[in-house]
């Protein structure tokens, strides 16, 4: 039954086919306006937001705007640059408040088997940002990766590929202090962890 709403569900992260199904079930008992609305949204999501092409993060925009406004503005500190490995990663330290600086969204980080990172993570868009901000005033990456082992493996791999633009132009790699405890995740971190994360950065 209903299978090819039940598969577009499937595609959602974390979903497996049970929940996929209770999606479908939990639908058909709502009103139309809740699917109206549900529809509406998702169509206004595709125009109301575009990708930033610096920083990759999604940003709200009404027009034909390709840079997003913490990437554009002068209030930012662009000397350094915070790398993280997803959206809601930046989000969260974003909202914490402490960080003033500018970003770098990976879209993803590596698990230890990975075999084609280069496909996995934006490393080539990283070293093309690192490069053209070099050349500015960037002194310091940030490696803000969850205290997980595909985190630490991620930080890893970026500080082996950053190692010679760093050397190049003179820029600091650093990475988060150990405010985030063993096993931590940024996406749950709260307020104060991200604070003295940040704070207490190594490197
Ligand atoms: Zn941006």
């Amino acid at each position: 039954m209903f299978s090819r709403l039940t598969e577009l569900f499937l595609k959602f992260p974390g979903i497996g086919p049970r929940q996929a199904k209770r999606f479908v079930y939990f639908l058909l008992r709502q009103s139309p306006a809740f699917t109206k609305s549900l529809i509406d949204e998702i169509e206004h999501l595709k125009k109301d937001y575009a990708q930033c092409s610096s920083c990759y993060r999604f940003f709200k925009n009404s027009g034909t705007q390709k840079i997003c406004d913490i990437c554009e503005s002068s209030q930012r500190d662009s000397t350094t640059l915070l790398v993280v490995g997803n959206d809601i990663d930046f989000e969260n330290i974003e909202k914490s408040g402490h960080f003033k600086g500018v970003y770098f969204i990976l879209g993803n980080t590596l698990s230890v088997l990975e075999k084609e990172p280069e496909k996995k993570i934006r490393i080539k868009e990283l070293l093309r940002n690192i490069e053209k901000r070099a050349k500015a005033e960037l002194k310091e990456i940030v490696l803000a990766m969850s205290a997980t082992q595909e985190g630490e493996y991620t930080a890893d791999y970026l500080k082996e590929k950053l190692s010679p633009i760093s050397k190049k132009y003179s820029i600091k790699i650093s990475e988060l202090g150990r405010g985030l405890s063993t096993g931590t995740e940024l996406e749950y971190s709260d307020t104060d962890t991200i604070r003295n994360a940040l704070e207490r950065r190594i490197g």
